[in-house]
């Protein structure tokens, strides 16, 4: 199996090196070893919380009660978590000019900590609010929530995270973005993602429509690696990453 990993890392590591524009697509899987566990899955948020609390509707009539358990999920738990070798492999290959841009479903900020520059969030970010009323928007270290929910100080409004809930739509800038980078892409390296949620699951497709090797890490099987996948890397995001690193920056 480790042979395999490696085999394939190789394989993967010299379609990157030989890219013009690649770009990584990931998932709540490349978080997952720093400690941000997925939604889905035995480990997954959802097997701990009720999904009811990322409901717009839900938030909307009560703000305080799903701003006590995001609070305890989004804030008091992630604000802990620190990036992984694969967050800062993604960073190192920006640099070297590896790699073009990052898309990310996460909410987490951690490609961002790691270094990365051009990172699309596709479905927003835990570190702004936005207030329900006027659209202000506030950094999440400037507000306090010691009293929940957040209120807008300049119109009173209820202050969301802003990143998507249930029954939200992709935020504009980011879907124009990553079609964008889509669509440039002669490689799209998949981490970490069951290709479970839409639209974002449509870009890895887009991107094999339109010409675009896939790499794909995971240690499980996915839609994407039933449908598109060129090489299937199946591990973990660090040792896969770990290997990646090696071949690209130490023995290439
Ligand atoms: P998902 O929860 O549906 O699936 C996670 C995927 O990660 C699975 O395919 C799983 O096999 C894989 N995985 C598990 N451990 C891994 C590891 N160590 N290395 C690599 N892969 C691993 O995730 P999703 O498809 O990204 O969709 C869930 C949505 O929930 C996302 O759109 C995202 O917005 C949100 N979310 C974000 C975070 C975060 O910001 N870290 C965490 C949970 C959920």
């Amino acid at each position: 199996m480790l042979d395999l990993l490696r085999v394939n890392a190789e394989k993967a590591a010299s379609v990157l090196s030989e890219s013009e524009h690649a770009v990584a697509f990931t998932g709540a899987g490349i978080s997952v070893e720093s400690g941000i566990p997925p939604f889905r899955g035995e480990e997954g948020l959802w097997s701990r919380y009720d999904p009811k609390i990322l409901e717009l509707n839900y938030f909307s009539a009560h703000p305080e009660d799903s701003w006590k358990v995001i609070k305890e999920i989004f804030y008091d738990f992630f604000g802990k978590a620190k990036p992984n070798i694969a967050h800062i492999t993604l960073a190192e290959m920006e640099k070297s000019g590896f790699l073009k841009a990052v898309i990310t479903q996460n909410i987490d900020s951690l490609h961002q900590k790691a270094g990365s520059r051009k990172v699309i969030e596709f479905h927003g970010t835990s570190e702004k609010t936005v207030c329900m009323r006027c659209k202000r928007k506030y950094d999440i270290g400037s507000i306090s929530l010691d009293n929940l929910p957040p209120v807008c100080i300049a119109c009173g409004g209820v202050l969301k995270p802003d990143f998507i809930f249930f029954g939200e739509g992709i935020p504009h800038d980011a879907f124009e973005e990553s079609i964008k980078e889509t669509e440039l892409a002669d490689v799209f390296l998949l981490t970490g993602s069951t290709g479970l949620v839409q639209p974002a699951a449509s870009l890895p497709f887009k991107a094999k429509q339109n010409g675009a090797f896939i790499i794909e890490i995971n240690p499980e099987r996915t839609v994407f690696t039933e449908g598109i996948t060129d090489i299937f890397i199946q591990g973990k995001a660090s040792e896969s990453f770990s290997l990646l690193s090696d071949f690209l920056f130490d023995e290439g």
